[in-house]
This record gives C-alpha cells, structure tokens and sequence, in this order.
C-alpha cells in the first residue's frame, strides 16, 4: 500500500483510492463502467492528485451526500450532471446553504467557508440533480441502485452496483472513530436505523470512503459494521458516567466525547456540541438524565 495511484477492479466498478488508503481528508473514488455511460461516484482529492490521463470519464457524477471530501474532485467534471440525493440537494447550491448543512457556529463558520473552497474546491451547482433511494440508473451492462442511507447527512445514501455485487457504503466508513452525526443535517437516531437495515445488505463487496477500503464477504462486513456501531453506545455510557456530576452542555463539550482531547480538528467543538446535545435530549426524553438547574445536567436516580 501507500502507492500513490493505487486502484482495484470489480467488473465494472473501479475503485480508486485516495491517498493513506482514503484516510479524511482523502478518500476513495468508484468509478462504474457501462456500454452506454460511464459514472465517477464521490469524486475525492485523490483524482485531483491523479494525472489527467489516469482519472475516470464520467458522463454523470453521482455523489453519497453533500460532505467536502465527497465532491473535492466533482470540478473535474464541470460539463456532466451532478446528482445528489433530493434531501442533500440544496446543499451545493450555494456555499451559505453548504455552511448551514454543517451548521458549525462562528468564528468556525467562516474558517471553514475558506477551507471548503481552497482545500476541498466547492463549486456551487445550482443545477445539480436529485435522485431518491429505488432510482436506478441503466449504464449499459451495469446499474447503480441508490439506496437511502440517512444520519450522517440527511440525504446519505448508500449505492447498489450490478451485477459486481458491491455496495458502496461511503460514509457507514466502518472505522474506530464511529458514526459522525455532528452536523445541524446529521441525525443520530436515523443513523441507527440506517444501521440496523445495513446489518440486512447482502453483498459480496462492501467499499467505504475511508481507509477500511473495500471488505469481502457478509461476515467480515456485519463484523466491523457491529463495531462500528457499538462506538454510539460508548459514547452514550461514558456521558453517563460523566453526568454522575451536574454538568453544562458546555463542560460536556470540553470533556469530548466523539474525538479524543488531543485531536487538533477545527471544528471539533461544533461537532462534540451537535453530537452530544443528542444524546442528553434523548437520554432526557428517557428519564435517565435530569435537568437540575437551567442548562446543568445529571442522571436521575433510579
Ligand atoms: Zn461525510
């Protein structure tokens, strides 16, 4: 590995993965091949990394939702139709609306308006498309099937691609850190009901974003995807134990729960917020977390 052009064939799918095997902010193209029409899904920095000449066609560029790492290379393709789902749509409409997706505060807001533009390329397509999870699209030879997948972003969806049997997953990226639902678009319960229909994909081929990279076999999938998974109840037991003290939503912040202490990411304090804000209100609705004073939270005795 660490090759740094490296890609993989499944029949009609290729899978191009970006640099540090498509760790963020990199990540891992797919291209699908048909006899009438060609489709890139998720362009990342690593086609933008690539030569000209080594980089798929693509007459219509399909995208898992409206996240930067998922359209940083979408400008290479300014003449073919995007497609977004119908729920993350306005999102590339304009970079307000993509800023209002995220839904991070100021001063984070605008350093990141800068970051989506330089580092990861934005460019607003007001006229991109929307599909909706049962769309197919007849490639020749090869479909894609969309697959509505919602949590991470409103509009996540997954892709079915025959006959190679792969579903691509994009962000259910199968990785230690664990589900992302930190954004004012993200939704922690749907993200569970996202994966508790994913435990039923019946593939032989399971391709992520990220570094997990592609995974052979419904058992080695359901595996990382259990894992995967349980990193929501662990978050959710150590705020728990974290509330045995009156604590603000603040504090709770500063502790961090999603990434660790010494993460330098800068939007981390927006995410820690959105994520766990969740988590109290549901733990709340519950009755297992109590409000004592205005905006100080604890578990309730039981
Ligand atoms: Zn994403």
């Amino acid at each position: 590995m660490g090759e740094p052009f490296e890609q993989a064939s499944f029949g009609a799918t290729t899978v191009y993965f970006g640099e540090r095997r498509g760790k963020y902010p990199h990540g891992n193209s797919i291209a699908v091949r048909g006899r009438s029409e060609s489709v890139v899904i998720d362009p990342s920095l690593g086609l933008v990394a690539r030569p000209a000449a080594e980089r798929p066609r693509a007459d219509r560029v399909l995208h898992s939702h409206c996240h930067e790492d998922h359209f940083a290379g979408s400008f290479l393709y300014p003449d073919a139709p995007w497609h977004f789902h119908e729920a993350d749509l306005p999102g590339i409409g304009s970079l307000d609306a993509l800023l209002d997706l995220y839904g991070y505060p100021e001063p984070i807001r605008s350093a990141w308006a800068k970051t989506v533009v330089e580092r990861f390329h934005f460019t607003p397509r007001p006229d991109a498309r929307g599909f909706r999870g049962g769309d197919v699209f007849e490639l020749g030879g090869a479909r894609i099937e969309v697959i509505h997948a919602p949590g991470h972003t409103r509009g996540h969806s997954f892709f079915r691609i025959l006959p190679d049997d792969l579903v691509v997953l994009a962000d259910v990226d199968l990785s230690s850190f664990g589900p992302y639902y930190g954004d004012a678009w993200s939704d922690l319960e749907d993200f569970e009901r996202t994966l508790a229909s994913a435990r039923e994909l019946r593939a032989r081929w399971y391709a992520t974003f990220h570094h997990i990279g592609v995974i052979e076999g419904r058992e080695a999938f359901l595996e990382r995807l259990e894992r995967f998974a349980a990193v929501i109840a662990d978050r959710e037991r150590r705020l728990l134990e974290y509330l045995a003290e009156p604590r603000s939503l603040d504090e709770i912040v500063r502790h961090r729960f999603v990434y660790r202490p010494q993460d330098a990411v800068a939007f981390a304090d927006g995410v820690e917020r959105r994520s766990m804000a969740q988590h109290l209100a549901r733990l709340e609705r519950a009755g297992r977390v109590r409000q004592i004073d205005p905006g100080r939270y604890r578990i309730a005795p039981s």
